[in-house]
């Protein structure tokens, strides 16, 4: 599979070859069949973690990062690409090919992937594709198909184990990737950008560093006078403290309010009080760890 992308997305980085897909690919619904299996007896084994372009959401960062046991920052460093694209909106980060002649996979061993498990969801989803189209003003109704990435090199579809798409993706574990992947679909495909605005170069890096960079965030939360500023449930400030998972639900919350303007997080009275003028808004808002976040 190389000189390609693994399998079409409907999380924005796609598009060319989504479009090209609704137009000529027979269309897989959950109940449909098809055939194939991958494990080492294959001849083609591990022919296809090599020159591929992996588009990488936040949960793929997040679920490799935990696997490599590195800090978000470490392994952004280490192992992506973020492409500047013509008209970018938001941020793209794409898994970093190793510089050898093959442009092999950083994640391949010899015995196949290396972080199977915790996989980004293009390789999860492989040899699957999905499609979807957004063409309603408020929500998510377009249509959204599975189709079938026929390889030539790959000979896992020349074998006999039959699968639907349903079963397929059950057997992936697909679904916690695609709650996360729709959620930060809410976020690049947000009205906003619909109608024309464009984030300026802090808010792009504070839009990075929420989405991606959970740990650079997480100092940005603790460190910062936010917590402070800002009405958050104790508890759930604890949880955040630990667990990446919610900090990414807070993250999500966090963009749609700073750089959408939504009232996604709410602020403390005094805070209200002194945007109103009653207080000095320097002693709330002057923090080192806040202008990190955005620089
Ligand atoms: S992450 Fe794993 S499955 Fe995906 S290309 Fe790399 S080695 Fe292959
Ligand atoms: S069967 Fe297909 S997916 Fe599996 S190693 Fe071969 S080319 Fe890759």
């Amino acid at each position: 599979m190389s000189d390609t992308n693994r399998a079409a997305s409907d999380q924005g980085a796609h598009q060319p070859l989504a479009d090209r897909v609704l137009a000529e690919a027979p269309r897989l619904g959950p109940d449909d069949r098809f055939s194939f299996a991958c494990h080492a007896g294959v001849p083609c084994f591990n022919k296809c973690c090599r020159d591929v372009n992996i588009f990488l959401s936040p949960y793929d960062v997040l679920r490799l990062k935990q696997r490599l046991r590195m800090t978000s920052g470490e392994f952004l460093d280490r192992y992506t690409l973020m492409p500047v694209q013509k008209d970018m909106r938001t941020p793209v980060v794409v898994l970093r090919m190793n510089a050898d002649a093959e442009k092999t996979c950083p994640m391949l061993t010899d015995s196949g992937c290396g972080v199977y498990t915790d996989r980004p969801w293009p390789c999860r989803m492989y040899p699957l594709g999905l499609a979807a189209q957004k063409d309603t003003p408020d929500g998510w109704q377009g249509e959204r198909f599975y189709f079938l990435l026929h390889d030539q090199e790959c000979r896992g579809h020349a074998e006999a184990k039959e699968w639907t798409v349903r079963a397929w993706l059950d057997d992936q574990q697909i679904d916690a990737y695609d709650q996360w992947g729709e959620a930060f679909k809410e976020l690049t495909l947000h009205k906003f950008f619909e109608e024309g605005g464009v984030l300026s170069p802090s808010k792009l890096h504070m839009f990075f560093t929420a989405c991606y960079d959970l740990d650079k965030f997480r100092r940005f939360v603790f460190d910062s006078t936010l917590l402070q500023r800002f009405e958050v449930d104790e508890d759930f400030v604890e949880e955040m403290r630990y667990d990446d998972e919610a900090l990414l639900r807070f993250a999500f919350l966090w963009v749609r309010f700073s750089l959408f303007g939504e009232p996604t997080v709410r602020a403390r009275p005094e805070v209200v009080e002194a945007f109103q003028g009653s207080l000095d808004k320097r002693a709330l808002f002057t923090n080192a760890a806040a202008d990190e976040a955005t620089s």
